[in-house]
């Protein structure tokens, strides 16, 4: 895979809890700036909101995108993203020896990234039931049943009686699961499932 865009790297920018700034050294003329005067001011707003957009994350493998040319992936041709579309964070981002790319779920609220596989978000269903207050027994039941649907077909049918049970034992592992659930669960499985 070819990947043009993302080996470029801006050097100009310093990454903080806030989102992208311009590194120290350039921060103390921006900061005086301000002391003078309105077009000023607005001239340092218009510049950090540009910081702020200049690296966007990939939904097909998470690989960020320094200084974006448009808002595709030139490798991917998927739209790319800054926020988490679930609670409107900035989404976080983390590093990997192929270079910079987003987590895998939000830090603000636990959202899964798109380029999840199936198999890594039916793993993070079972740490969602690991952390709800269900009796150990239910937790393992649970979980047990996600291992075995996870080795069968988004689409067999022996799959539906796990789905509906952890719909009746853990609801909220549930709901988080629905934003996902083309992903998990195949379309003939979900008509199967009880309404
Ligand atoms: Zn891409
Ligand atoms: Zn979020």
């Amino acid at each position: 895979m070819v990947r043009t865009q993302e080996a470029r790297c801006c050097g100009a920018a310093v990454f903080s809890p806030w989102g992208w700034s311009p590194p120290l050294k350039a921060r103390a003329p921006l900061l005086s700036s301000v002391r003078g005067g309105d077009r000023a001011s607005r001239l340092v707003h218009l510049m950090s909101h540009k910081e702020g957009r200049r690296l966007l994350i990939c939904p097909a493998t998470g690989h960020a995108v320094n200084d974006p040319v448009g808002p595709f992936c030139g490798d991917h041709g998927a739209r790319m993203f800054s926020d988490c579309p679930a609670c409107g964070s900035e989404w976080s981002r983390t590093w990997e020896p192929r270079g910079e790319k987003g987590t895998d779920f939000c830090a603000q609220c636990g959202n899964p990234a798109p380029w999840l596989s199936r198999t890594e978000l039916i793993q993070w269903l079972k740490a969602c039931v690991q952390a709800t207050d269900l009796e150990p027994a239910k937790r393992r039941e649970l979980q047990e049943a996600l291992d075995r649907i996870a080795e069968l077909a988004p689409d067999d049918t022996k799959t539906a009686a796990g789905w509906d049970r952890l719909r009746a034992v853990a609801p909220r592992v549930w709901e988080l699961a629905k934003p996902v659930i083309n992903v998990l669960i195949g379309e003939g499985v979900r008509k199967m499932l009880r309404p």
